[in-house]
């Protein structure tokens, strides 16, 4: 039963806030969706054009057990998922290449011919490593409230070497494995969060388990399918999604939420409000300046950000029978890459190019003999240091060189063709900066001073998202969805009584 009469409003409809309504609706909450798109899913967005079909933003989906849960036991009924296998081909400048497996037994022996044997049981050790991570921060840094020092605290002090916070990601790995090949594929994951492994706390190494022991799934018809999927649940649940419909103001009244206007100018009365935008967005654009403290407002805005992307999505003639649906061109160097993205702040001049092609599982995302290639290359997001209006020609260039050099010249072949630069990004989906996965984790210290769900100077105020907890990525903004709507049914009695 709602405790109000009043709706709870949720202002975005990325996968954070689709998930938020669900946890509400499903508690028997009024719901309003507010979503400034033309579609739901936000960051999660597909392209058509000429026969072709792409998503623009995830590609690749972990933590099936998160979607189990946010539907409820019923997954089968909204979403296909079927397990990508291989889960990544590698290829290195040398020529060599090795497929990334799920399978234990069959991965040891991938890597035992690819490297070596010490190296193959230094990778077994390595998942054992990642998984203890996981089994000891899981409950304090991801699938509960946020961390507090005093839940830190709490770990057991047997457990704290293992949770490993004071090396780098890259520094654990050294210790597990010598190839500099296996080195780069483990690091790799750091870039799941838009962090350097060479720079993010070892911690980080969580999410190699996540991947190599849980595996990765693909949605049938391609991964937007999520962002429909959570739309139909919502609806059903009886959740009123409103699209090209903007909040311009998160509207306060003595230090509590009373709901937003729009961006038309009227207003709409709420019992709570969850905001699935920036948390630096809504302190800088969306509250009143009475409403928050200016040193609030720059702590938020001046936090490093993760890394963006530039993005091709390319209509290509011909089969590849040699790519996987996942495929990684890595550089020759790649601490020299995150110095480009992290340090210098321009797009590596040596980059890390992945290319996933989901019509080698969804045959009809591409007309016969063709295929649809989405290439990502990591970035800085948006910098004074690099402007994209006028380089992005000559780095789409460079890029599609790159793959030449590969011995995959797509040149000649683009029938249709977009992209995408962080400038563009920020702009579709309101990144700031087009960061694809909020704040920086490069610090060990990121996971404790990203923003709370429940706003601690704006009663009635929650957030949702890939930036505030637990983080970005799919899975994980899924989560921040059901974090934030458990605070708000435990705050609303309260809220209620008052009013
Ligand atoms: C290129 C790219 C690749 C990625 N790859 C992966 C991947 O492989 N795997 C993975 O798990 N994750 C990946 N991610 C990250 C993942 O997509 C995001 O973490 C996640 O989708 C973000 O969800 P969110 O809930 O934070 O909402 P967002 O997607 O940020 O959506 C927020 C919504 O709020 C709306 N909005 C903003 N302001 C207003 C307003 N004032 N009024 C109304 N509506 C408003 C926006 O229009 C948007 O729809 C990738 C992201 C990108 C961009």
């Amino acid at each position: 039963m709602p405790l109000t009469n009043l709706p709870i409003i949720i202002i975005g409809a990325g996968i954070g806030g689709l998930s938020a309504a669900i946890r509400l609706a499903s508690a028997g909450q009024r719901v309003i969706v507010l979503e400034a798109n033309a579609a739901v899913g936000g960051k999660m967005s597909e392209v058509r054009a000429e026969g072709f079909r792409w998503d623009t933003g995830p590609s690749v989906i972990t933590m099936r057990h998160v979607f189990d849960d946010t539907f409820a036991g019923r997954l089968a009924d909204y979403l296909t998922l079927v397990p990508v296998d291989p889960l990544t081909r590698y290829f290195y400048p040398d020529g060599t290449r090795f497929d990334a497996l799920a399978n234990r037994e069959a991965m040891t022996e991938v890597l035992r011919q690819f490297a070596n044997a010490d190296d193959a049981a230094g990778y077994l050790k390595y998942l054992d490593y990642a998984k203890r991570i996981h089994d000891i921060t899981g409950g304090v840094f991801i699938y509960n409230d946020p961390p507090t020092l005093w839940r830190v605290a709490r770990t057991p002090l047997r457990d704290m070497p293992a949770v490993d916070p004071l090396r780098t990601m890259h520094g654990a790995i050294q210790s597990f494995v010598k190839s500099p090949k296996l080195r780069q594929f483990l690091g790799r994951f750091a870039t799941y969060v838009g962090a350097s492994p060479y720079l993010a706390p070892a911690t980080l190494n969580v999410i190699a388990d996540v991947e190599l022991s849980g595996g990765v799934w693909y949605p049938q018809g391609g991964i937007y399918a999520i962002a429909r999927a959570f739309q139909r649940r919502a609806e059903e649940l009886g959740v009123e999604i409103r699209t090209r419909c903007a909040v311009r103001q998160i509207d306060v009244r003595d230090g509590a939420v009373t709901g937003v206007t729009l961006a038309d100018g009227s207003q709409i009365a709420a019992a709570a409000v969850i905001a699935n935008v920036d948390v630096a967005t809504v302190y800088d654009k969306l509250l009143p300046r009475a409403a928050v403290k200016p040193r609030r407002v720059a702590q938020l805005t001046s936090a490093e950000p993760s890394c963006s992307g530039f993005i091709l999505l390319l209509g290509v003639e011909g089969e590849h029978p040699k790519l996987a649906h996942h495929n990684i061109f890595f550089s020759s160097d790649y601490r020299r890459e995150f110095d480009d993205i992290f340090a210098r702040g321009v797009p590596p001049d040596d980059p890390t190019i992945y290319v996933s092609i989901t019509s080698k599982t969804d045959r009809d995302h591409a007309p016969e003999g063709c295929e649809n290639w989405f290439v990502l290359v990591n970035t800085p997001a948006v910098d004074a240091r690099f402007d994209w209006a006028t380089q992005a020609a000559a780095y789409r260039v460079h890029v599609l060189e790159r793959l030449a050099a590969y011995g995959y010249d797509v040149r000649g072949k683009i029938r249709v063709e977009k992209v995408l630069t962080p400038v563009d990004i920020a702009g579709l989906t309101g990144a700031r900066r087009g960061a694809l996965y909020g704040a920086s984790s490069n610090d060990k210290f990121s996971a404790l001073r990203r923003p709370h769900n429940r706003a601690r100077d704006v009663r009635g105020l929650y957030f949702a998202g890939g930036t505030t907890h637990p983080g970005g990525g799919v899975p994980m903004v899924t989560l921040s969805g059901k974090v934030a709507a458990q605070m708000l049914l435990a705050d609303l009695p309260d809220r209620a009584q008052r009013g």
